[in-house]
């Protein structure tokens, strides 16, 4: 039988869970060396607004080349340093590397807002906004309000005090805030009024039945009615088709990122696709909310 410590002295696990534990010591090990050897990189999506066919910004989107697996999506990694120290130091190294993106792309002569993802742990550490602020103060050359943080909805709702508290304080830098994956939590009315973020990003499950005439489809109506109405800013996610995208723009949601644009693609490769970016004639003829 295998010990691990646990609140309070050290418990017993059978062999199932020493297997569980064992192979989760494994990928943080794993995390750790790969965050030495340089084995993680971002790769950047694309926002488009769809009746100005301007681009937004981009994403940032964490993946691990890893030297045997190959290349891993966030799935197969972020689960495990959920509520580990390593969630933070990668949360960090995120931070700084979509600063130091920015700021090479800025001397290319791009100039691109960029979104990083925050997990809920990282947003509730102590430190978060002083440190985040330390960040922002080695890139004097970007404006804050060219980052934007986005965090989840269910994040948010774990300690909605804390929550606020520290988007208020990252908000005076002159960060921006997105509640990601919006629909799928709990959140309530009341809630959504107290949380100051800038942008909701609609999920893609919602998208995905735009086209169709059942209840995702209300759904969709009510949320962009609703972020309307609280004056925030609507992106919906995971757009894969014109036609998806048409329906959205009619309900009011300006804003689009997906596989009709593109995928996320490894950093090197977005100013190519930036300077190849034709907005598609089938959105610019739509006005925001031309049937709401
Ligand atoms: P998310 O922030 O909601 O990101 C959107 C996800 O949808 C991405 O998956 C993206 O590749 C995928 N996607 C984009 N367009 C389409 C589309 O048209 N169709 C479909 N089916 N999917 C699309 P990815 O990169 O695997 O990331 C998954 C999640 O992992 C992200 O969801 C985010 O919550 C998390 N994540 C990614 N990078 C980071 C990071 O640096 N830090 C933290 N804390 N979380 C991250
Ligand atoms: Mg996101
Ligand atoms: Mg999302
Ligand atoms: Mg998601």
């Amino acid at each position: 039988r295998a010990k691990q410590e646990a609140k309070g002295g050290w418990i017993y696990l059978d062999a199932y869970e020493q297997g569980q534990h064992h192979a989760r010591q494994m990928v943080l090990a794993g995390i750790r060396r790969g965050l030495e050897d340089g084995e993680f990189r971002l790769y950047f999506q694309p926002k488009v607004n769809m009746h100005t066919g301007e681009v937004a910004g981009a994403e940032a989107l964490i993946r691990w080349q890893h030297p045997e697996e190959g290349l891993l999506v966030p799935g197969r990694f972020l689960p495990q340093v959920e509520h580990h120290q390593l969630n933070i130091q990668l949360g960090e190294w995120v931070l700084q590397q979509a600063l130091k993106q920015m700021s090479a792309w800025d001397k290319e002569g791009m100039v691109l807002n960029v979104g990083v993802n925050i997990s809920a742990v990282h947003l509730q550490s102590d430190d978060f906004t002083s440190r985040l602020s330390m960040i922002l103060s080695q890139y004097p050359q970007i404006t804050p309000s060219r980052l934007d943080l986005e965090i989840l909805e269910t994040a948010a709702l774990a300690d909605l005090d804390k929550a606020v508290q520290v988007i208020k304080d990252c908000r005076a830098l002159g960060v921006t805030f997105s509640l990601d994956d919006f629909g799928t939590g709990y959140s309530s009315l009341s809630y959504l009024q107290r949380l100051p973020v800038d942008t909701l990003k609609v999920d893609q499950s919602f998208v995905a039945g735009v086209e169709g005439n059942d209840e995702n489809l209300l759904i969709l109506k009510g949320v962009i009615g609703l972020s309307r109405a609280f004056g925030k800013t609507v992106i919906a996610e995971g757009v894969e088709t014109v036609t998806q995208g048409q329906a959205l723009l009619a309900l009011g949601c300006e804003y689009a990122q997906g596989y009709a644009m593109s995928p996320p693609i490894p950093a090197s490769q977005l100013p190519v696709w930036v300077s190849n970016w034709q907005p598609f004639p089938e959105w610019r003829e739509l006005r925001p909310g031309d049937i709401t």
